[in-house]
Parts: structure tokens; sequence; C-alpha cells
């Protein structure tokens, strides 16, 4: 069955169970550590229309998280190509797991296993291994967590939907559009305040309305109501990736006493951001993590970073690189 007649099957129960998690579960991340920000997740990719969503994005200046997974990847070249290119376009990859299999019909072995699969062929494309999931449909019940946890996962939720799965039987995009932008026009433009609120959108890709008409109206919308966009790594304020993974290539490699940009290609948390995450477990996720060629640069311990990890690591990096060409002219 194809993905996106999966989901359509069993959304219903998605958002009910989605709903009835989220609030009691504090390993379940739904809104970010600071207001005034939206992180735009966009999940099921990589998908054909990709590319289009990628130039929208970047003629907005908007960066996103891309929550792929791994059998996409692995049946198909462009989609493997779209990694590196969502890499570039400044944003941050993170998992989906690999089949969209529901993972609270899984043995914690069967969940380690989707995790691992995905990150390794995310890897493999991209050079990166996320420590961000999002679990099918949402369903992520006690076993899920836990192995989550251990795994150095950061379980990925949202607290708004664009809901643009029910909607993909519609003839009009633009009503499918209409509809899709419901809960954002209810929840997030006439009732959510920025100096208080943030949130963690839910999109997808795989959908030619979602893409070429949707995607606009969100960001217009979000825009419109002061709040501005960040990638989930500056939303949740740990890192994007595990260590063991390689920097991105669209990193600068920077003259000497330059910093460099941050991971995922967003501006680094404000310093004046709650502070660490208290809810989420951050083993050394790199652990649990197997296979993949050697990495060349490791990102620093997740356990060492708190909300400012993109400073943090934009500082180690400096300093590390200045030692080493100092060392060098030695
Ligand atoms: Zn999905």
């Amino acid at each position: 069955m194809k993905i996106s007649a999966f989901l359509s099957c069993s959304a219903i129960f998605l958002a009910t169970f989605a709903s009835a998690v989220m609030p009691d579960d504090p390993n379940k991340i739904d809104t970010c550590k600071m207001p005034g920000v939206v992180a735009y997740t966009i999940d099921d990719g990589p998908g054909i229309y990709n590319d289009e969503l990628l130039a929208i994005m970047a003629k907005k200046n908007v960066k996103a998280t891309f929550y792929v997974l791994g059998r996409k990847v692995d049946e198909n070249a462009a989609q493997a190509a779209a990694l590196k290119k969502i890499l570039d376009g400044g944003h941050q990859l993170a998992s989906h797991t690999y089949s969209h299999d529901n993972m609270d019909l899984m043995t914690d072995v069967q969940m380690k296993d989707e995790i691992n699969k995905t990150s390794d062929t995310i890897f493999k494309h991209s050079g990166v291994r996320p420590a961000y999931m999002r679990a099918p449909e949402g369903r992520c019940a006690e076993l899920c967590t836990k192995t989550m946890a251990e795994m150095g996962q950061i379980i990925s939720h949202w607290n708004i939907d664009t809901n643009d799965w029910r909607f993909t039987g519609e003839k009009d995009p633009l009503v499918a559009t209409k509809k899709s932008m419901e809960e954002i026009m209810d929840v997030l433009y006439n009732k959510s305040d920025p100096a208080t609120d943030s949130f963690i959108l839910l999109q997808h890709e795989i959908h030619e309305f979602s893409v070429r008409h949707l995607a606009n109206e969100v960001i217009d919308t979000v825009i419109k109501k002061g709040y501005r966009f960040v990638t989930m790594e500056e939303c949740i304020g740990e890192p994007a990736y595990l260590p063991g993974s390689t920097v991105p290539s669209t990193v600068p490699v920077p003259p000497t006493g330059t910093t460099i940009a941050p991971t995922s290609g967003g501006p680094v948390a404000p310093t004046d951001a709650p502070g660490p995450v208290p809810t989420v477990s951050q083993p050394n996720g790199g652990a649990t993590v197997s296979g993949g060629p050697k990495p060349t640069i490791s990102t620093p311990p997740k356990g060492d970073v708190d909300s400012s990890a993109g400073a943090m690591k934009v500082a180690s990096w400096a300093l590390g690189f200045s030692a080493l060409l100092g060392y060098a002219l030695i």
C-alpha cells in the first residue's frame, strides 16, 4: 500500500491518538522552548515535489525540518539526492523511521532497526545522523518512548496541524488549501500571541497542493502574525545530529578568526532562551546507531549542550579550527 494511502486510511485514529498522548508524555516534544517561533516540520518525504518546496522556502528565506523516510531514500536516487539539497538549503534533516509502520506494534529491537537503518541511509547520502525523530502517525507509546530515549532520539510531536492529508480528495487545490489552513487561522493567527506562544507545525510534502499552494499560505500567515521560522534544533535547543555526523558540506570553511554557521543553517538560539530541556533523556545517542563510514568531524556530546547549542558548536569548532591552523603554522 502506498504511504499516502496508508496515511489516509488511518488518519482519524492518528488525530485522536496523537492529541491524546501529547500533553501527558514529557518525552514528546510539542512546543518550542522560546516564544515567538514556529518550527515548520515537513513529513513523509523526500517526495517528488521536494525541489519545488525547497525553492519556495529559499525565496521566502524560511528554514524547516524535514522528517524523511529511510525507505524512500533507498528506493529512489532522486529522492536520495534530495537530502543534500535539504542541507544545502539550510534546513534540518530528521527521521520519520524507515518503513512508516506503526512503532507501537514493534518490539524494541524492531524499533531500533527502524531508526538505525534510517540513520545509516541518511548518513550515507548526507553525512548526518538525525537526533530528532517523528513516529509515524505520532504513535509512540511507553516502550517506543523509552527506546527512542535510549537511542538519543528526540521524539517530535506537534501542536498545530495543517491536516493536509485529509483534503487530498478535493478537486480544487485552493479549497484543499483553505481547509488545511483552518487550524492555523483559528489557533495560530486568531488566538495566539508571539510574545508567549510557539508552535511546531506539521505538513506533508507528498501532496501536490500542499507544496504548490499550502506552503505559501502557511509561510505568509506565520510571518504576518509576527512569528519567526526556526529549525527544530533551534526550537528545542538540542543538536540536530548525533555524534558521529560529519559537518554538512554547506558549512563554509572559515578564514582564520571567523566563526562557522550553525549546523541547521538557521540562526542560533537566543541566549535568553529558557534553560535545558528537562524532559528528554540525552545519553550518548551515537552509541546505539550502528554502521556507516567513520565520521571525520564529530558534533559535541549531547549531554554537554543546552539551549545555546548552536552557539556552543560555533565556538568550539572555531576554537578547534584556529588551534589546528595555528599548530600547522608553527
Ligand atoms: Zn508520516
